[in-house]
This record gives C-alpha cells, structure tokens and sequence, in this order.
C-alpha cells in the first residue's frame, strides 16, 4: 500500500473513531479553559512571546555555533556532549554510552521519538520504561504518541483502565483516575532507583552555560535525571538559545500556552551532580548522576535553517497550542502527522524525515485556515509554510 493510500486509511479510521472525538472533547475544553486563565493571570506573556519569537529567530541562523559554544560549556561543568550530523549518528552515540543489558528509565522526548531512540534501545537488549504517564500507557499499549505534549490524548480513561486492570490483575474503576495515576506510580516507582542510565529530553538549552531547561509536572524527569548514575539527555539544536536569561523566557512562555499557569518543576541542568563538602575537594557523583551526556542532533535542522519561510518550524516551542485549535487534529488527532503533528509536523516531514510523500498527504489536509497561527506564541505562519510546501512539492524540490 501507498504512504497515501495508508495515511487515508488511517486518517478516516481516525475521523470515525468515537473514542478519539470523546477524548479530544475533553482535553480541547480543558486547554482552552486553563490557557485562557493562565494567559489572564500574566498578561506579561504575550509580550514575552514576541521577544522569544525573536530570539529563536536569530538563534536558528547560528545553531552551529550555539551548539559549539554549549558544548564547551558543558565540557567545562565536567559533562560530556556531542553534536550528531543525523540521526543514525545520534543513536550509534548513544548505543556507544549505554551499551546493552541496562535498566533505562525515559523521560518524554519528542526528538527521542523522531530518531526512534526506545525502539532502538530495546533492539539492543535493554530494558526501557517510559516514565512520563503519558508515554506509559503508549508504550503499553504499543501505540504512538498523538499530540506533543499530552501523547495518549486520543486514549479516554476507560481505555487506561482496561489496561492497568490486565497489568495489575486487579479491577480498576475508569471514573477513579486518582487511582490509576497511582497505579502507574506504583510500577515505576523502584524502576527510578533500579536504572543504570536515566534519559530526557530539553525545551530549551542555554549555550553560555549549557543548562538544559527541563519542564514537567508530573516529577518523573526529576527522578529520571536524578536518581540513576548516568543521565543522557537527547536534544535538537533548534533547541539552543544563547543565554541562560533567553531560555528562561523560552521556557516561561512554553509553560504558559502549554497551559499552565506554573508548572510544578522546572529543572535547570548543566552537569554531573557533584559536591565540595569533604575539605573543598570537588568530587563528581554525590546523589545526583556522576555522568552527564549531552547529544545535539542537526539531522537536517542547519538546512532547514536556510530556507526562508519554511525555517519558522523551527521557532516551534512544541507548547501544543495550534493542535487544540485545528479542526483537523480536533477529529484525527495525531493521525494528522507524522514525526510531528499538522502543519509543522508536514514541514518536518519534508524537511527533516526526508518523507515527500508523507509530507504532500499532510499539506493538502491541511485546511490553511490559520487558526493555529493566532493561537501559536511565535506566530508561526503555518498557512505560509504549507502553501509554500505544496508548491515544493509540486516543483518536485525540497
Ligand atoms: S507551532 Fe506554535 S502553537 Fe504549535 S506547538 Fe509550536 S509553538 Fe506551540
């Protein structure tokens, strides 16, 4: 079968799939609901957004040297990093560090998901265990993620319920989500401190001093970066910004059309954990990792950067905004996408994942209606950019 003739398949399945309408009803409801307040209460945001639209702007036309810069950084907190020229690079980086027959716990990464990083880990023969809930109950079900935030949005807890009951062998009510969150608390509890390795992703990288800007609310990428002896963390380089004050705006204005008024953990990570407590001897490993790995992944990223219109996908914060406003993903969810969702996930499709004929099917579902645009912090033109794909793709260029 045709990647067409499979995403029309898969995209009409979707559109008549009952559960997703249900479960997208709700999350809809509730995002606009809490972006709308959180937005309300700072109201300083939305001029925030404006300078962060500029400052991934300028930081996209130098990302190589935001990547060297925050290599060095990171090299001189006594952190190891590496920049990967594709995504074939990253993973044999990886497969080099962690080796196989390792307990790995995972903090949601949408660049891990892009290069394939679990799959890959667990060919190699170790144990994976996603520790976002989320990605859990994907990983469990043997799904894919469908939106960049909330990954098992299209799954309503009737769902989770059946699948914590054949887990646990106990019967769990859907209408208690108290107790299946603390279901999932429960099996990945010891995992944290079990792990050899603990993996993540970032939302925003400062190069002068190579701080990952980590959010979350759930305290599983605490735990993840945190307990084990080694942390990898997996980011692409539209991710870096040049200054610690930049990526904090960064991440400001991602957690706040994230929906969030605050979210409960911001992690600032710039190196093994270490301490000077013993006569000001600074040892490397106190409670926190004793290895710190950064890998930065270009895998098209630098190219991308060139083009004129279409280098707007890489101003995406990934805060999941447009995806709550597009009618399309409204009745699909993530079966609108490939890597990444809706009209940036067509631009990635073409740009980064190579895939034109994913990448067409995408563009010309597309109802280049903007409403993503308006909602989206950075302005990105999505409308432009998928226009200016089609006739990419139409001219047989890339
Ligand atoms: S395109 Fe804009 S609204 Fe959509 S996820 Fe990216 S930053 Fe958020």
């Amino acid at each position: 079968m045709s990647v067409f003739s499979e995403y029309k398949k898969e995209i009409m399945a979707a559109a008549h799939n009952e559960k997703i309408r249900l479960a997208l009803s709700r999350a809809i409801a509730s995002y606009r609901g809490n972006t709308n307040t959180a937005l309300k209460k700072f109201p300083h945001t939305i001029k925030m957004a404006e300078e962060v639209r500029e400052i991934k702007a300028k930081a996209i036309k130098e990302m190589e040297k935001l990547a060297q810069q925050a290599c060095e950084a990171i090299e001189s907190n006594h952190g190891k990093a590496y920049i990967a020229a594709t995504a074939d690079e990253a993973l044999k980086i990886i497969a080099h560090l962690v080796g196989k027959g390792k307990l790995i716990v995972k903090g949601k990464s949408m660049t891990g998901e892009e290069i394939g990083l679990r799959e890959h880990l667990e060919e190699m023969g170790n144990e994976v265990y996603e520790t976002d809930l989320g990605e859990f109950i994907i990983q469990k079900l043997n799904s894919r993620p469908m939106h960049i935030l909330s990954p098992s949005i299209h799954v309503p807890r009737e769902d989770v319920a059946q699948l914590f009951s054949t887990i646990t062998g106990e019967k769990l009510s859907p209408e208690d989500i108290e107790k299946l969150v603390a279901t999932a608390r429960k099996l990945l509890r010891e995992k944290f401190f079990q792990a050899d390795i603990g993996f993540s992703g970032a939302n925003v990288v400062a190069a002068e001093t190579g701080t990952l800007f980590i959010i979350e609310n759930e305290g599983n990428v605490r735990l993840a970066t945190g307990a084990p002896p080694v942390h990898i963390a997996l980011v692409g380089m539209e991710k870096l910004v040049p200054t610690l004050s930049d990526a904090y705006k960064v991440a400001e204005v991602t957690w706040r059309y994230a929906n969030y008024t605050v979210p409960s953990y911001v992690s600032m990570v710039s190196g093994p954990s270490k301490t000077g407590d013993i006569e000001k001897v600074t040892t490397y490993g106190a409670h926190g990792p004793g290895e710190f790995h950064v890998v930065f992944l270009d895998d098209g990223r630098v190219e991308l950067a060139k083009h004129p219109i279409l280098c707007q996908a890489l101003y995406c914060l990934r805060c999941g905004g447009c995806l709550y406003e597009c009618p399309i993903f409204a009745v699909t969810a993530g079966h609108f996408g490939d890597k990444y969702f809706a009209g940036v996930g067509a631009v990635w499709a073409a740009m980064i994942s190579q895939n034109m004929e994913k990448a067409a099917a995408l563009a010309y579902t597309c109802l280049t209606c903007g409403r993503c645009k308006v909602r989206c912090p950075v302005a990105i033109d999505v409308p432009e950019m998928v226009v200016e794909l089609r006739k990419l793709i139409a001219e047989g260029e890339q």
